[in-house]
């Protein structure tokens, strides 16, 4: 084989997955490697000793509106219809809808609201609108007011990032919508919202299953892996690849505490946030995702509570690239990916190659489009 036609990847997630395959289906010769002992980067996902199929990293719920993504995992994996809702557990223990919907309103304000203009008169009595909003504390002060932020984003936001709402981007709490209907949509505006039939980790299995693949587990990235590549797709943390050299790109890790439940207490939506001052942010109750109580446990089911951390307390878990209001690490970023764009023969790519906060669907989307991209110019 041609050394041009040689191709390592760096990380088994879905970026490296996505290339892996393309790649490989393009008759190049593919090796994949991973520091971790497992393939599926962060949506990697095992059946535990309750007979529950848990995502180690915290619950992976693939939504996207992207026709082509979806025929694209199709290939490699029945995909399970999943409409995603989450609850809110208030400080005296009720449950509200989240994305507040007119239901949370109702509750909160305990009222009766007709129609959606009533929703909305009712957000524009608690708004308290900022003329230039700069961060996501003035943006959300903007459209729902001080009590509803108050409530439903200071306190998570402050145990998610460590940071004030006024520090963060709002484009992180614009993530979450906004309903005037009953809807208890976690993501309505997307129309393709499924779960791989069988997890994740056997779709990766799938996806990198091509005789021009070669998948090596426990195996770091060093430089000197590239001799025998005519090129290097990267999704490692790209300050790690500069040792840092221009400043660190500072991730939220997660500390995941798995409980075992009865089963018969586990109702309700699959995951439920908390919105009280705690270290917690939410917990994942599995058995309510379709697939995931495989019906080989003895009992009790596992819960898992979420504990965000520095991703230095977590042994360098890089899970959240943190966007900040004054842009200070997408600007670091920036500096990195110029130092990049120098090196021959390499590309970074995926969440930690180019420090976004991406969805799955939109890796994987980036990875089709710029591989197919890279194929054509290179052929
Ligand atoms: N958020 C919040 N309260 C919630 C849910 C989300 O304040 O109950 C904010 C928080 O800053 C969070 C962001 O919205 O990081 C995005 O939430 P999402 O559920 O999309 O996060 P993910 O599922 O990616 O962890």
């Amino acid at each position: 084989m041609r050394q041009d036609k040689r191709v390592l990847i760096v990380g088994a997630g879905f970026a490296g997955a996505v290339y892996a395959r393309e790649l490989a289906e393009a008759g190049y010769l593919v090796d994949i490697i991973d520091q971790r002992d497992h393939i599926g980067g962060n949506a990697y996902d095992h059946v535990d000793s309750n007979g529950v199929r848990v995502h180690k990293y915290g619950p992976h719920l693939f939504h996207t509106s992207n026709a082509e993504v979806i025929a694209w995992l199709g290939r490699f994996s029945v995909l399970t219809p999943y409409r995603h809702s989450v609850s809110a557990r208030l400080p005296d223990s009720r449950l509200v809808p989240l994305p507040i919907n007119r239901e949370t309103l109702e509750t909160l304000f305990d009222t009766r609201l007709a129609s959606e203009e009533e929703a909305e008169a009712l957000l524009a009595a608690q708004a308290d609108p900022v003329a230039e909003p700069r961060n996501a504390g003035d943006y959300l002060r903007s459209r729902i007011g001080p009590r509803l932020t108050d409530l439903f984003f200071r306190p998570y936001t402050r145990k998610m990032w460590g940071l004030e709402l006024e520090d963060m981007d709002a484009s992180v709490v614009k993530r979450i919508p906004l309903r005037l209907d009953y809807s208890r949509d976690y993501f309505p505006n997307d129309t393709f919202q499924v779960l791989p039939r069988d997890g994740y980790t056997a779709l990766f299995t799938a996806i990198l299953d091509h005789p021009n693949i070669s998948v090596t587990l426990n195996q770091s990235f060093d430089d000197s892996l590239r001799k025998d590549a005519g090129w290097c797709f990267n999704a490692m943390a790209i300050d790690a690849y500069f040792d840092c050299a221009l400043g660190e790109l500072p991730y939220r890790s997660i500390r995941f505490h798995h409980e075992t439940r009865p089963q018969a207490e586990v109702t309700g939506t699959a995951v439920v946030n908390y919105t009280d001052a705690g270290p917690f942010t939410r917990e994942t109750r599995w058995c309510l995702l379709p697939g995931h109580d495989t019906g080989a446990g003895t009992g009790g089911t596992t819960v898992t509570v979420e504990e965000p951390c520095s991703y230095q307390d977590n042994g360098y878990e890089r899970y959240y690239p943190v966007k900040t209001a004054d842009g200070r690490y997408q600007e670091i970023y920036r500096r990195y990916a110029a130092e990049a764009a120098k090196i021959e023969r390499m590309t970074f790519i995926g969440r930690c190659g180019t420090y976004q906060y991406l969805d799955m669907h939109q890796v994987i989307n980036q990875s089709l489009v710029q591989c197919r991209k890279w194929i054509a110019s290179n052929s």
